[in-house]
């Protein structure tokens, strides 16, 4: 880690091939979560940067190779990114580290995925077949598949390694040209991974990262009338605002929105194998993941003897920085930290029991983002702590009664994106699935978010639009029918 009187490091912004500042040379500064020190800076991009990207995207789609070589040869490029990554995989996982403050292990893992992402899309890129459709005789008709053409991606600063290969590599995979622009407090990995892309054998100019403020960088490109589409994930309310600024150029957009997602536990479960995949769900990321297992929905007849086995597992929890031997690191910035504290606090105020926090290992610095893992509960169903995004690793426990009231009780929120079901009830595992409403439902497991090979997305107020497996492909790409008339 940096000493104080270590120099910055300026990382600058990624356009046609080429590394660049902000026009108007202004920097922000890069926080390392684990001690509240500035480490580097990255630019401040405003309108003009962002517009020079996309103008860079759409020469690259409208004249480039990239939309005009063969699936196959592109599928080439997207595999040797994918061993370009696993070379360089434990220096992109230490910079992930000290960047968004993850424990080692975990963005080791992401970084993994990361390579997994690029090599799928390798091999899908040959794959997605058109119809040939019986019309009239005298006719064949037939479909293709085409690429929208360019791409802008907005992310989050949650898990930037696996949002990169989320967004980018389906998106590259169908020949499109993309602007990425990664959230402020999460751009070092997005930047050296497009340099990547360029070992790789890229065209310049395919894929630009543009960085700066939401405000800022992320409405010049939401904004901008030369996309063709638009991928976000983030919160509802930028979502919403986002979708906006595409409706007024009539672009399309998918939307990731988060969730609450419930892990609904009945008594005749396996709590043994129950206990370490739930608990996972809450602190992977310090809860700082779309798919936290946040509510821990637990019938009456166990809530007894399951309240004991996760105070026991909790209580036994070490928050730590990021290169410390811990089970989570800190929260992303001061602004998550209030809020999450804060959500914690009044939960308190609103006769909440804690039933068991972890603690904060010693020689943690004084100015981390360190946030104690918390389970809290009984909590009422109208709390907020029932119904809205933490973002935090702190687990709401609420107990229902039977089947019909656990199902009502896991919808009972304005999100949609992945629920657990443990029972050793097949039949009650099947009606719960199929009756909850996510995008994603496991039984007796949790790999939510995980898995290229799975399509990804929420209903309700999580989003709409699938991301990953084959369905990816289809939203970064559109249908053209071609009609040959040749008579009988
Ligand atoms: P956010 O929605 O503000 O930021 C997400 C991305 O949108 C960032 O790149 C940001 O720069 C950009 N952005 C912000 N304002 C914009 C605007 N006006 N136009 C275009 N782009 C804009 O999220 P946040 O403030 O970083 O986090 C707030 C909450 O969002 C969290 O507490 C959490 O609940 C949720 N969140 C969810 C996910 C997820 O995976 N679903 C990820 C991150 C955050």
């Amino acid at each position: 880690m940096l000493e104080p009187s270590e120099s910055k490091k300026s990382y600058l912004s990624f356009v046609g091939g080429r590394d660049v500042p902000a026009q108007s040379g202004e920097t922000i500064e890069v926080i390392c979560p684990s001690n509240g020190r500035a480490f580097a800076t990255i630019p401040r991009c405003r309108e003009a940067d962002v517009d020079s990207a996309v103008r860079t995207a759409r020469k690259a789609f409208d004249e480039g190779p990239w939309p005009q070589m063969s699936a196959t040869d592109r599928g080439r490029v997207l595999a040797k990114m994918s061993e370009l990554i696993l070379r360089d995989r434990e220096k992109l996982a230490r910079l992930e580290a000290m960047d968004v403050g993850k424990i080692y292990k975990s963005t080791f893992s992401d970084v993994t995925v990361l390579a997994r992402y690029f090599e799928f899309y390798a091999g899908a890129a040959d794959k997605l077949g058109g119809d040939v459709i019986p019309v009239a005789n005298g006719y064949t008709a037939f479909t293709l598949r085409e690429p929208l053409g360019v791409v802008g991606g907005i992310l989050p600063w949650n898990a930037p390694t696996q949002m990169f290969g989320r967004s980018v590599s389906p998106a590259l995979a169908m020949g499109n040209t993309v602007v990425l622009k990664p959230a402020e407090d999460a751009c070092l990995t997005t930047l050296e991974l497009a340099k990547l892309l360029m070992e790789a054998g890229l065209p310049e100019g395919v894929l630009n990262v543009v960085t700066g403020l939401g405000s800022e960088a992320g409405a010049a490109l939401s904004g901008h009338p030369m996309l063709d589409f638009i991928t976000f994930t983030g919160s509802p309310e930028v979502g919403a605002m986002v979708q906006q600024a595409a409706a007024a150029n009539h672009v399309g957009v998918t939307l990731e929105l988060g969730g609450k997602s419930p892990q609904i536990v009945f008594a005749d479960a396996d709590f043994e194998a129950a206990l370490p995949v739930i608990a996972n769900s809450i602190i992977v990321n310090s809860g700082q993941t779309c798919v936290a297992g946040s509510r821990l929905l637990v019938e009456e007849a166990a809530l007894g003897p399951l309240q004991e086995l996760f105070s026991v597992y909790f209580s036994k929890l070490a928050v730590g920085s990021h290169d410390a031997d811990c089970d989570l690191g800190p929260l992303i910035n001061a602004k998550q930290h209030r809020r999450v504290t804060g959500m914690i606090a009044a939960a308190r105020e609103d006769g909440i029991a804690v039933l068991a926090e972890g603690s904060v290992a010693a020689g943690s610095s004084p100015d981390g983002f360190f946030v104690r893992p918390t389970l809290l509960g009984p909590v009422p169903r109208d709390n907020v702590l029932a119904r809205r995004e933490v973002f935090g690793p702190v687990l709401s426990l609420l107990p229902f009664k039977d089947e019909r009231d656990g199902i009502a009780l896991a919808n009972d929120t304005p999100y949609g994106l992945a629920a657990g079901v443990w029972t050793r009830d097949v039949g009650r595992a099947m009606r719960t699935a199929k009756r909850v409403r996510a995008g994603q439902v496991y039984i007796n497991g949790y790999g939510a978010g995980g898995g290229v090979e799975l399509p990804f997305g929420g209903f309700k107020k999580s989003g709409h639009g699938r991301e990953k497996g084959m369905e990816a492909l289809h939203e970064f790409s559109a249908t053209k029918t071609i009609v040959l008339t040749h008579g009988q």
